[in-house]
């Protein structure tokens, strides 16, 4: 028998939107390992912010040192990190912000169960790309040289695999545009299909 039963509040979603005037709603950045999209989904945050909107940064590095610390790199693990992850981002799109969800999501079996927990919620997927030899080439953080050298297992793009998104709504190929570029192409196709209600 379960005996948890949901409480509903007095303050929706909508209300909460209206109040914001914006939209809440949620933008997945997939792609490899330095490919960009944590720099990118931060620098879209902090021009939303200057614009006074709510947006937040879900990045799976932080993720992976708080809320999901006690998770690997199986696959087991690597479905539990994103369930817990969908389930919170939903509380934040509940509670008025715009989430931008950075993780690599490498499998479409995965962007696929994401796209599915969001279809009652303005949601979109973008790709961003970068060959895994400019990845390599970046390594921002060491890691691609750690997973080389088998230090690291299960390292997308070196022991794990990457699939090639099937359906993203926009790809931002970072071998080509520059950071600022990136940004204003993701923005500027938010506005296209009117993702944050700008018209409010
Ligand atoms: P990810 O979050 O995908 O692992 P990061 O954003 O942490 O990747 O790292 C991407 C690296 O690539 C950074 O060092 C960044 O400066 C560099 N970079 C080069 N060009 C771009 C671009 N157009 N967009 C985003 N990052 C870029």
């Amino acid at each position: 028998m379960n005996y948890v039963v949901r409480h509903k509040g007095y303050v929706t979603k909508k209300d909460r939107n209206i109040l914001n005037k914006h939209d809440s709603g949620v933008i997945w950045f997939t792609g490899l390992s330095a490919s960009g999209k944590s720099t990118i989904a931060h620098f879209i945050e902090k021009k939303l912010f200057n614009d006074g909107i709510r947006a937040y940064v879900f990045d799976g590095d932080n993720i992976r040192h708080g809320l999901n610390s006690n998770l690997g790199f199986s696959e087991q693990d690597r479905d539990e990190n994103i369930r817990r992850i969908v389930e919170v981002a939903k509380l934040f799109v509940d509670a008025g912000i715009i989430v931008l969800a950075s993780f690599i999501t490498p499998l479409n079996s995965q962007r696929r169960f994401i796209k599915e927990k969001f279809k009652e919620t303005k949601f979109v997927e973008i790709y961003v790309k970068c060959d895994v030899e400019e990845c390599i080439r970046r390594d921002p953080k060491g890691l691609y040289k750690k997973a080389q050298q088998g230090i690291i297992k299960n390292y997308t793009g070196i022991s794990a695999p990457f699939e090639e998104p099937e359906n993203p709504d926009l790809v931002i190929d970072t071998q080509i545009l520059t950071v600022e570029e990136s940004a204003s192409k993701v923005l500027k196709y938010l506005k296209e299909i009117d993702f944050l209600n700008f018209k409010n």
